[in-house]
């Protein structure tokens, strides 16, 4: 018999939220249900650490999981794992953290398999990045990165046997990150089996947001009778009319304005730039456009990259493209290698065609650019 421990006492103080991280969405489902999700199926019994005050929450969440239920944790995290541990009944047990929700069938049956083997499974990685000792702000000794493993979970032993290394580490008033700690120290030195990269751990809140949106943007101007100059990406270009507008009718950057607060979930240009207000009769789009990518900023978003269509049959756009790229990627502060801008007609078919107006298309990349945490800027970083 097979249990699982799944750890969902955390407080998540590094995440910033103000319940428990794992009760938190991760693309709209709470993080703890991605891990049920796996190990349910997988063991006998799924137990969730989590604390008491939460009995209730978390139970609401089993209910598509018949093999699961919640038991009261303790104040840290080794308090939790051994409550769960005297409450399991398997031989085998997996202790999985819930805040790495994206563990995978095949880990926890490698776990199970080297349980079986060789009496113990510790999911880990290779380290990628150098490993230094810090003291005040200064690294005092950098060990060869070889002798080193990143410990993700789930870690697998035999119940009886971390049930009586907790006992022990317990009556030594000592505490551990985690079950490989205990077993190394009370048991024996546990077995590594090769983790994923993608078995991250949601820890900070930048962690909680997928990290790239897309958004897009469409506009339309008509040409007026006269004029003799249109305005897309802020250049001005020789045509036989202007077009139509309050504004200077820069149609790219309106598409583009609409593509990235719709990437941001905001509402769009009419809403906060609406034709009614006086302010924005023959306003420089640009401005506008610089006024929208401080909006993003405030959600701590910006552009990755940006893909602008045209549609016109004149004037002609080609020797004009370049400085368009340039003007954008001054304003979105972004390279101009991000930017591209393609121009054609429309053969002559409907309103395009007939040269009564343009039509612009924008898509928009943005990532989320979240500030240092408190902790990182105390410990200089
Ligand atoms: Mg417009």
């Amino acid at each position: 018999m097979i249990s699982a421990i799944v750890c969902a006492a955390g407080r998540g103080t590094r995440a910033g939220f103000a319940g428990n991280k794992v009760l938190h969405g991760y693309n709209g489902l709470p993080v703890l249900c991605y891990s049920l999700a796996v190990f349910s199926p997988l063991a006998d019994e799924v137990l969730v650490a989590c604390a008491p005050g939460e009995l209730q929450a978390v139970g609401a969440l089993l209910t598509p999981y018949p093999n699961a239920r919640p038991v009261p944790g303790g104040s840290t995290r080794g308090e939790s794992v051994y409550a769960a541990l005297r409450a399991a009944k398997g031989e085998i047990v997996l202790v999985h953290d819930a805040a790495r929700p994206f563990v995978t069938d095949k880990l926890v049956r490698d776990c199970i398999e080297s349980v079986k083997r060789f009496g113990s499974g510790v999911c880990a990685l290779p380290l990628s990045d150098t490993v230094a000792q810090v003291l005040d702000g200064n690294i005092v000794d950098v060990p060869p990165r070889e002798g080193f493993a990143a410990v993700q979970t789930p870690q697998g032993f035999y119940r009886c046997r971390l049930l009586g290394a907790y006992e022990r580490a317990r009556a030594d008033g000592r505490v551990f990150s985690d079950e490989s700690g205990v077993y190394a120290a009370y048991a024996e030195p546990p077995r590594l089996f090769l983790g994923e990269r993608t078995n991250r751990k949601l820890t900070y809140p930048e962690d909680f947001s997928p990290a790239e949106r897309v958004g897009f943007g469409t506009d339309t101007h008509a040409f007026a009778q006269d004029g003799d100059a249109v305005v897309l990406c802020g250049v001005k270009i020789p045509s036989a009319r202007a077009l139509k507008a309050h504004s200077d009718g820069d149609a790219a950057v309106h598409a583009l304005m609409d593509a990235l607060l719709s990437a941001a979930g905001m509402r769009d240009i009419g809403f906060y730039f609406p034709d009614s207000d006086a302010r924005f009769a023959g306003a420089d789009s640009m401005k506008l456009l610089a006024e929208v990518v401080g909006m993003l900023a405030e959600k701590g978003l910006r552009a990755q990259n940006v893909s602008i269509a045209i549609v016109a049959e004149r004037p002609r756009l080609a020797p004009y493209i370049e400085e368009m790229k340039q003007k954008l990627a001054d304003v979105l502060h972004i390279p101009v290698t991000q930017i591209g801008i393609a121009a054609g007609t429309n053969e002559k078919l409907g309103y395009v065609g007939e040269g009564k107006g343009i039509t612009c298309f924008a898509t928009v990349l943005c990532s989320h650019v979240f500030p240092r945490t408190d902790a990182e800027k105390r410990r200089g970083f």
